[in-house]
């Protein structure tokens, strides 16, 4: 296979986002082996152990915020801290579609060790984004997930009715405010919503959007939600 990617690479040169050199691998490219091997998740960060946000001592616990007002979600998973090579492959499968990259990052997600549940849910897409980007890359990330933990995702659950800004474009304070009332749960017997939920998405900023889907799925019946983030960012 190596063989292959670099005549591959020879007729179509493509070099790793990280350090430039050139890609030797199909299964995480564009980026090359030694890149992506340094993508590990690191036990060691100390997070806030509710919403995972790195802390800046090694004596606390909780970030200010949780003390403040507890999420209504339980905890959030976190891979690791929105910076370096994870960056890049989040913004390279999320605004350049490279959808391949998916995979490879569906896997380092799943390398975390999360309580089981009874379903995935991927935080979801209004239509109109939908189709301005092809996909949600949530929702592959999610697929990767119930894949190799065996337990079903379920996109139909939580849906996004009406479109809002995106969160990168906001204030904090609006980013804050802006997802409330975005998502519902559509489920016409309440007996088969499941007990315990993943949400699953690629980016964590406020975490106003995993805990707007924690609200609204605890108000429908659901008893425990967690979250499953790719990446967190340092500070709010
Ligand atoms: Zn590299
Ligand atoms: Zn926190």
């Amino acid at each position: 296979m190596r063989k292959m990617w670099k005549l591959f690479n020879l007729i179509f040169p493509s070099r790793c986002p990280s350090c430039n050199r050139f890609t030797d691998s199909l299964k995480h490219a564009p980026f090359c082996t030694d890149c992506w091997q340094s993508l590990t998740h690191n036990p060691d960060i100390k997070r806030c152990r509710t919403c995972g946000i790195a802390l800046p001592s090694d004596y606390s616990f909780k970030c200010i915020t949780c003390i403040k007002e507890r999420p209504y979600y339980k905890k959030v998973y976190v891979f690791g801290d929105y910076d370096g090579a994870l960056k890049t492959a989040i913004n390279l499968l999320k605004f350049e579609k490279v959808r391949r990259l998916s995979i490879p990052l569906g896997e380092l997600l799943a390398s975390l060790s999360l309580p089981p549940v009874d379903v995935f849910l991927p935080v979801p897409l209004s239509k109109e984004r939908l189709i301005l980007r092809g996909f949600n890359q949530s929702h592959l990330l999610c697929h990767i997930l119930s894949r190799e933990f065996s337990i079903p995702m379920e996109p139909n659950i939580l849906v996004k009715p009406g479109d809002i800004q995106p969160q990168s474009l906001l204030s904090r304070a609006k980013r804050l405010k802006n997802p409330k009332g975005a998502f519902s749960v559509i489920m016409s017997d309440r007996k088969l919503l499941p007990d315990r939920v993943f949400i699953v998405d690629d980016v964590m900023t406020t975490g106003a959007t995993i805990n707007e889907c924690a609200r609204v799925l605890l108000r429908a019946g659901v008893k425990e939600v967690y979250g499953a983030v790719l990446a967190r960012t340092k500070s709010e």
